[in-house]
Order: C-alpha cells, then sequence, then structure tokens
C-alpha cells in the first residue's frame, strides 16, 4: 500500500459535537456510543451551543463554539431550545445557533429522509398500505427565499409586536447560483436513487417561483437519465398524504421545504426516528435529528435517540465518505426495532419499552 493512501485510510475526521439543551445531550450522548464502538479514527470535540451556551457564554453561538464548528470536518448537533428562553431579545436565542451556523458554515442543501421502517408502519397516522415501504428524500434549499428577504415593518423595541402598523411584509428572492446549486444538488442524490425528481414550486402565482422552475428545467437538461416533474406546493401537500409513495426525490425552496419536511416527517408516526443533514459546497455538513429539543421530556431518559444515531450515520456516508459504516448502524437500527424495542413514543403492544441509553445500548450490540 502506497503512503498516501495509508494516510487516506489513516485520516482522523475531526467532528464537532454539539449537543445543546433539553433532550439533544441526552441523545447525543447515544450518539457518540454508536460511533466510539464503530472505532473509527473520529476526533470528537463538545461545545455548548443554544440556551446552554447563553447561560455559560451570554450568547447561544459563541465564537469558541463557532470556530471548533468551522475547523470540523462535520458538526454532530443535538437540538436547541427552551420554553425558559422566549422573552429574550431574538438574537440571543437559542434557535439563533442554528441560523448562525448555516450562515457561517454556508450550509444550503437540507437533506430529510422519509423513511417508513417496516416494523413501525403501525405508528402512522396513514393507512398501511399507503405508507409501506416508503422511502423519499426531501430536498429543502436553505439559504434563500422569504426567510433571507427583506423584512419590513415597525415593530415596537419592546415586545416585538406591531401594534397600529399600517402594513408589514417580507420579500421573496432566490439568484440564479442559488437556484441553480439546489436543483444540482437534487439531480445527483436522484441519480443514487430511483432517478425522479419533483419539483415543488408556486409558478402560477409567484414570479421567484416561475424563476426557479425555469432554472430547475434548465439544469435538468444536464441529466437527461433523471426524470424531472413540476408541482404546484399545494398539491404536492396533498399528494404527501395521499399517495406519498410517488415521490423520491423532492426539491423546493426554504419555505416550502420547511413545511413539506414537517409533513413528511409525520408520515413515519414519529419525528423521533428522522434524521437530517445539512451540507455546504464542500460537503461539510451539520447533521441533527428533525425533531427540537423536547423539553417536555428532558431529563426523563425516555427520548428517542435513534434519530440523532440516524444522523451520526448519515455524517459517516455524506461529510466523512464512510458508506459501509453508515450501512452498518442503519442494520443495527433496524435490527434494534426487529427485536421489538421501542422508545415512549414509538410504543405499541407487544413491544419492549425502552428508554434513552437503553436504546442505545441496543445499537451498539446489534453493530456487532
Ligand atoms: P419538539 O420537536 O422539541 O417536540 C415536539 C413533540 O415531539 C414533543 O411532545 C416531544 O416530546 C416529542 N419529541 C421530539 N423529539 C422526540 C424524541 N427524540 N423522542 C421522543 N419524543 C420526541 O418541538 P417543540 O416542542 O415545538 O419545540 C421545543 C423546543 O425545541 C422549542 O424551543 C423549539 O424552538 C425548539 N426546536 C429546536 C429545533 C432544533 O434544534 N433544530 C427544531 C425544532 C424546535
Amino acid at each position: 500500500m502506497g503512503r498516501s493512501s495509508y494516510k487516506k485510510m489513516s485520516k482522523t475526521h475531526r467532528i464537532a459535537v454539539l449537543p445543546g439543551d433539553g433532550i439533544g445531550t441526552e441523545i447525543v450522548a447515544e450518539a457518540i456510543k454508536v460511533l466510539h464502538a464503530l472505532k473509527l479514527p473520529l476526533q470528537l470535540d463538545t461545545a455548548p451551543v443554544g440556551g446552554a451556551a447563553y447561560e455559560l457564554h451570554g450568547h447561544p453561538l459563541p465564537p469558541a463554539t463557532l470556530a471548533l464548528a468551522k475547523q470540523a470536518d462535520a458538526v454532530l448537533f443535538g437540538a436547541v431550545g427552551d420554553w425558559k428562553y422566549d422573552k429574550l431579545d431574538r438574537p440571543l436565542r437559542p434557535e439563533q445557533a442554528i441560523l448562525g451556523l448555516r450562515r457561517e458554515l454556508g450550509l444550503f442543501a437540507n437533506f430529510r429522509p422519509a423513511i417508513c421502517y417496516p416494523q413501525l408502519v403501525g405508528a402512522s397516522s396513514l393507512k398501511p398500505e399507503l405508507i409501506a415501504g416508503l422511502d423519499i428524500l426531501i430536498i429543502r434549499e436553505l439559504t434563500g427565499d422569504i426567510y433571507f428577504g427583506q423584512p419590513r415593518g415597525r415593530r415596537t423595541a419592546v415586545d416585538g409586536h406591531f401594534p397600529g402598523a399600517p402594513e408589514a411584509f417580507d420579500t421573496m428572492r432566490y439568484s440564479r447560483p442559488e437556484v441553480e446549486r439546489i436543483a444540482h444538488v437534487a439531480f445527483q442524490a436522484a441519480r443514487k436513487r430511483s432517478k425522479r425528481v419533483t419539483s415543488v414550486d408556486k409558478a402560477n402565482v409567484l414570479e421567484t417561483f416561475q424563476f426557479w422552475k425555469d432554472i430547475v428545467t434548465e439544469v435538468g437538461q444536464q441529466y437527461p437519465d433523471v426524470e424531472l416533474d413540476h408541482m404546484y406546493v399545494d398539491n404536492a401537500a396533498m399528494q404527501l398524504v395521499k399517495a406519498p409513495k410517488k415521490f423520491d426525490v423532492l426539491v423546493t425552496g426554504n419555505m416550502f421545504g420547511d413545511i413539506l419536511s414537517d409533513e413528511a416527517a409525520m408520515l413515519t408516526g414519529s419525528i423521533g426516528m428522522l434524521p437530517s443533514a445539512s451540507l455546504n459546497a464542500s460537503n461539510q455538513g451539520l447533521y441533527e435529528p428533525s425533531h427540537g429539543s423536547a423539553p417536555d421530556i428532558a431529563g426523563k431518559g425516555i427520548a428517542n435517540p435513534l434519530a440523532t444515531i440516524l444522523s451520526a450515520a448519515m455524517m459517516l456516508r455524506f461529510s466523512l465518505n464512510l458508506p459501509e459504516a453508515a450501512d452498518r448502524i442503519e442494520a443495527a437500527v433496524q435490527t434494534v426495532l426487529a427485536q421489538g424495542l421501542r422508545t415512549a413514543d414509538i410504543y405499541s403492544e407487544g413491544s419492549t419499552r425502552v428508554g434513552t441509553a437503553q436504546m442505545g445500548d441496543a445499537v451498539v450490540a446489534a453493530l456487532a
């Protein structure tokens, strides 16, 4: 073996671990257990984020945490937020840490797979025949759209509301490069799946989304092997509950993606099962469960750690190029589900109820 290939194999990957608040610390601990069990060359460095960082350093994303994230190959993130921070000025609220990390790391593509595991078909509110075998990927653009347009209005400095204001508005905008790069991401992801992309827009009403549709169509010409169709967002919302399996890769803008990815998440029954990845142009990524910090169950040891463990698997696949290790984690998760182990959120009669740490231990055992 040549020296350089040996060096490549033994490269130590740096991971910034940001557990955050609420159940964040509990679920991230289980993902770390699983990563340690794989005995990979990983260097894990932990830093506070969100409310935890505000308590320690007066800011949800302190400079040292941001620096650690920037230097890392990937960020493993738990969750942030607690109702007790609702009265803080917006820039100091825990959730601002996520927006700051997205902006500073240039994370523009959010991947949210919605997979229905055969053992959990009963957990969905949809009929089993609609949901069994579901495996779709929602790709949401993260840096443009109405969330980053110009907000206008006269808020009061005191409580952030608009008493008596005649109007308020936010502008929706996308630039050509922003749409082109997310379209490429979607077509490339589809090539690794069943080669179908549905681009979701509102081109019948919004100029921004006619522009989006035109550009996705143009980019699609570079991927003649991938089938592209377009759907209005209202119809997509309906089709996701009527016939979700007809989708494969669904790509859309920031706001529609925010809403549709939560809808798709609930198709599978538990938000505690759903991982996500946010990637930048050099495949550096932030990996986190799709759910929040669940203050209602924090500290009770009952949170489902599987979404975070599956996010760690996505991290190994997308940012660290360790697909076999990712496969092993995903297979281990299937094994524990087949063994009938369930945290409270996915519990059904006849299965075995386990806590957060027991679930993590079971995944570690299943890796062997
Ligand atoms: P949430 O996702 O935290 O919780 C919604 C419901 O799902 C709760 O009943 C919770 O107990 C349950 N739940 C969530 N994750 C679970 C898990 N792993 N296992 C079992 N049950 C689980 O959403 P919320 O209650 O609307 O928000 C709580 C806090 O989280 C807020 O401060 C919010 O701003 C924040 N939040 C953070 C993120 C993030 O960090 N990316 C995302 C969403 C919400």
